[in-house]
């Protein structure tokens, strides 16, 4: 079995924004995230941390933005709406879920969608659906394919099946494996005979984020399991939705977690944030032009 490894893949995208960067003109300012936090979770600091790093060792830069979890909605409306037309900041990746006293769908919004690293604007989700390469997909779907790609694994003409349907990964994935060409079915928790479903997947993606749910005896002969779920075991150990064990006794190739897709997921983040500057002095070129 090959174990799919996110480091190797952030590697080559890496390569791939560096080589996207190397195309500003000499000069250019260096791209700048922000990243939006309100609030303290352990998980959102955590995963903040890994992006910081990221983007650095992608060549660009991240601002962080700290709210305390008790600022009143309007007060931080004000404050998101004030990066989100700052002109030096390229894209954003805005902490979710918001504490309870703030309406977090309206910030999908509000995002530029031009800015909007993670997806999650409703102009992004109808590029991703409608199968348009120009927007930008959930980091985390979009990351199962680059794990795909890199690896030189076949999607077109498989069967994919998706254990989960959020709009964070099962959804766009399901939709971003339809513009390749694969065949797909998304399962949930009303899903019956999941076993079975998921024993006829080339590709089986477990994002349903309950720690070992999905064991060999769900996996077909040869069939690539990319393990989406980050979930804590009962000894406090990072782990994900697929039982590691036995599992090269059917699977050709697997993720791992930790090490896999969440390792690429930052890399994505930052492959967007190239982008979005990039398209953004496409679209300052362009206007010049016609004025
Ligand atoms: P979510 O919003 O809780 O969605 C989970 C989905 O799985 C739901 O659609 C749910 O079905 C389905 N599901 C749950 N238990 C199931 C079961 N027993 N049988 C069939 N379907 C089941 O979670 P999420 O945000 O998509 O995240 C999923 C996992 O990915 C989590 O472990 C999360 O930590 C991880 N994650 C990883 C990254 C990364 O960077 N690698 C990023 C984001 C999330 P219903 O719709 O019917 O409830």
């Amino acid at each position: 079995m090959i174990v799919l490894k996110g480091a190797e893949v952030s590697a080559r995208l890496k390569e791939d924004v560096q080589e996207l960067l190397g195309r500003f003109p000499v000069g250019s300012r260096v791209p700048v995230a922000a990243i939006v936090r309100v609030g303290e979770r352990p998980d959102d600091v955590s995963y903040e941390r890994n992006v910081i790093k990221r983007i650095a060792a992608f060549g660009m830069e991240a601002r962080v933005y700290v709210f305390p979890a008790d600022i009143p909605a309007a007060e931080f409306v004000r404050e998101f709406q004030t990066i989100n037309e700052d002109k030096e900041i390229d894209g954003i990746l805005l902490f979710r879920p918001l504490p309870a006293h703030m309406d977090g769908r309206l910030f999908e919004r509000l995002i530029r969608p031009e800015k909007d690293l993670d997806g999650i604007s409703p102009v992004n989700a109808a590029k991703v659906f409608a199968g348009e390469a120009d927007g930008f997909a959930p980091c985390t779907a979009e990351a199962v394919i680059e794990v795909l790609k890199a690896y030189e694994l076949p999607i077109e003409g498989k069967r994919a099946v998706i254990v989960g349907r959020s709009m964070v990964v099962g959804r766009p994935l399901a939709m971003l494996l339809l513009r390749e060409n694969a065949t797909v079915t998304v399962c949930h928790t009303k899903t019956r005979d999941l076993g079975k479903i998921c024993r006829e997947a080339e590709i089986l993606v477990a994002a349903a984020g309950r720690a070992g749910m999905l064991t060999k005896d769900e996996t077909a002969e040869g069939a690539v399991v990319i393990d989406v779920g980050i979930n804590v075991d009962q000894n406090g150990k990072l782990c994900g939705d697929m039982v590691w064990d036995g599992l090269e006794t059917a699977a050709a190739a697997a993720t791992p977690v930790p090490g896999g897709v969440g390792a690429v997921t930052t890399a994505v983040l930052a492959k967007h944030l190239a982008q979005a500057a990039w398209r953004s002095r496409q679209t300052m070129d362009a206007s010049e032009q016609e004025a």
